[in-house]
């Protein structure tokens, strides 16, 4: 029953395109909310580093990737259940620290405020659209602050307006969204999964998703459903063709407005504790960066991991 089910459009206003504040100074101590987020991994792969040289934050997210990917496919292979909720379904105390995956949309839209969104060094994970100005510069900077980074796929709304000219739409054929969405996907080189982008329309349409899922199982990456409409038959359709998939809990800022984002943050959490982990999506808004800046200083007291969504998609195995 999520309350709102479109995704909010971006106006342009959202956009101003001069930085009226800096939100996250270039040499601000960097990695201690990087090396809390990433400390599990490195202990949960055992990563031989080597101590005369610090691995980038990038690395070490990419190598714990691959493993819980693998570890993934094997366990599916081997005919085990995949349970991405085992708390909650198991009824069994939550672990005493639960995760929260923060995604941003629309990356790229505006590289202005992309800017400010990518310049939080933190373990967000930033979606940014397909077509982007000058996309590899842009992703190389959330990269930098140890982002994982995803592609938000154009899909058709029901509202006609305008999305993109890559936009994939019910009246294309199965192989016109295949190439397609392929050729969006040659565009990335370090994208672990996709979310759409509004796609109120497409979405309804198990037959137009079949071949975005089939790529996707064959790219080992995941499908996170935005869930612009109730309807969606995206986590479905994902599982029928063998791509791991997980649905938006909370859109953070549907108001740009500081004290709304907070609460719905706050929403966020409530949803971890009960769950063992939540997921978030917001978008590259001035609040929506005050808002982050403030609210992942809190986490460590709250005993709350933030995680690349490849963590949640991932890591939460629960064989039968
Ligand atoms: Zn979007």
């Amino acid at each position: 029953m999520p309350e709102i089910t479109e995704e909010p459009v971006v106006e342009q206003q959202d956009f101003p395109e001069e930085i009226t504040e800096i939100i996250v100074e270039e040499d601000e101590e960097p990695v201690e909310m990087l090396q809390q987020g990433f400390e599990d991994f490195e202990k949960h792969l055992q990563l031989k580093v080597d101590s005369s040289k610090q691995p980038e934050p990038y690395d070490v997210l990419h190598i714990s990737r691959l493993v819980s990917l693998e570890k993934y496919f094997e366990a599916k292979q081997q005919g085990k259940k995949i349970q991405n909720r085992p708390f909650s379904q198991s009824g069994k105390q939550v672990k005493s620290s639960v995760k929260i995956a923060i995604v941003i949309d629309d990356m790229g839209a505006s590289p202005s405020r992309s800017n400010e969104i990518s310049a939080i060094k933190a373990p967000l994970t930033s979606s940014f659209v397909t077509f982007a100005s000058r996309l590899n510069h842009q992703v190389e900077k959330a990269k930098k602050s140890g982002h994982e980074i995803m592609i938000h796929v154009p899909m058709q709304p029901k509202s006609d307006i305008f999305v993109s000219d890559d936009v994939l739409t019910v009246k294309m054929s199965a192989t016109q969204i295949s190439d397609a969405f392929e050729k969006m996907l040659k565009k990335f080189k370090d994208a672990v999964g996709v979310n759409n982008h509004m796609g109120s329309e497409l979405t309804e349409h198990s037959d137009k998703l079949i071949p975005v899922m089939k790529l996707l199982a064959k790219n080992k990456m995941f499908f996170l459903d935005s869930k612009t409409t109730p309807n969606s038959q995206g986590e479905a359709t994902a599982k029928k063709y063998g791509a791991p998939s997980v649905h938006r809990d909370v859109f953070l800022d549907n108001n740009n407005d500081l004290e709304y984002i907070l609460g719905q943050l706050e929403k966020t959490e409530k949803i971890a504790q009960k769950e063992g982990y939540a997921i978030a999506i917001g978008h590259p808004k001035t609040q929506t960066v005050r808002a982050l800046k403030v609210w992942i200083k809190t986490l460590k007291d709250k005993n709350i991991r933030l995680v690349p969504l490849s963590e949640i998609v991932y890591a939460e195995l629960a064989p039968e």
